[in-house]
């Protein structure tokens, strides 16, 4: 089991390293890191400018299953990890796209939990986007918070009422911004014993 950033390359790539170590440490696991590739654009609507976040997470399912390579742990057997082993490595795409989802103008991120894969977008987490001057900490922050609220939903975890717990749903960048970087000890909880169940 392991968890892989997809970094796509069009997105600045200074920030894929200090959020990946960042995210590394919120979600107290491993994360590992791939920032060399770039992801089909995938479910463009001309009419939005924006893409589909359901289409881009279905394409990444086969884009994962396409390059095992890129996601097999060292220790596993190809043939094992194609038959079995990847339906447990979860994989988070950083996309520099705006998205969207069916029923709302725009979505942060989304998760699809039964296929192990989530999509981040720093498209409206930058503080150009409403007209604020740039702050790469900021950036790198909303980040990591809303990266570990994707991967906590891969790891079974439902929104939380808590506005400083990381799986509380924000509806805007100042409810992003309220939130902290830690998961409130019931969701902690239920993140640590999902993980040991993962395990094998
Ligand atoms: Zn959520
Ligand atoms: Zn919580």
């Amino acid at each position: 089991m392991g968890v892989h950033v997809f970094w796509d390359s069009r997105v600045p790539i200074g920030l894929s390293r200090p959020v990946t170590e960042e995210l590394s440490g919120v979600l107290e696991m491993p994360v590992s890191r791939i920032d060399n590739g770039t992801f089909p654009l995938e479910g463009f609507d001309p009419m939005r400018q924006q893409c589909d976040a359901v289409k881009i997470l279905t394409k990444l399912d086969i884009f994962r299953q396409r390059y095992p390579q890129l996601f097999k742990p060292e220790n596993i057997d190809i043939g094992y990890y194609n038959k079995f082993n990847h339906l447990h490595e979860k994989v988070l795409l950083i996309t520099p796209v705006d998205i969207f989802e069916p029923l709302a103008d725009f979505v942060f991120g989304l998760a699809y939990p039964s296929l192990g894969v989530a999509v981040v977008s720093p498209a409206r987490l930058t503080n150009e986007f409403y007209g604020r001057h740039a702050d790469d900490d900021a950036l790198v922050d909303r980040m990591v918070k809303e990266g570990a609220h994707e991967i906590g939903h891969l790891f079974g975890l439902e929104h939380c009422d808590n506005p400083g717990c990381i799986m509380y749903c924000p509806r805007n960048l100042d409810d992003l911004d309220r939130k902290r970087k830690y998961f409130c000890g019931r969701c902690r909880i239920q993140l640590n014993g999902q993980r040991e169940g993962d395990l094998f």
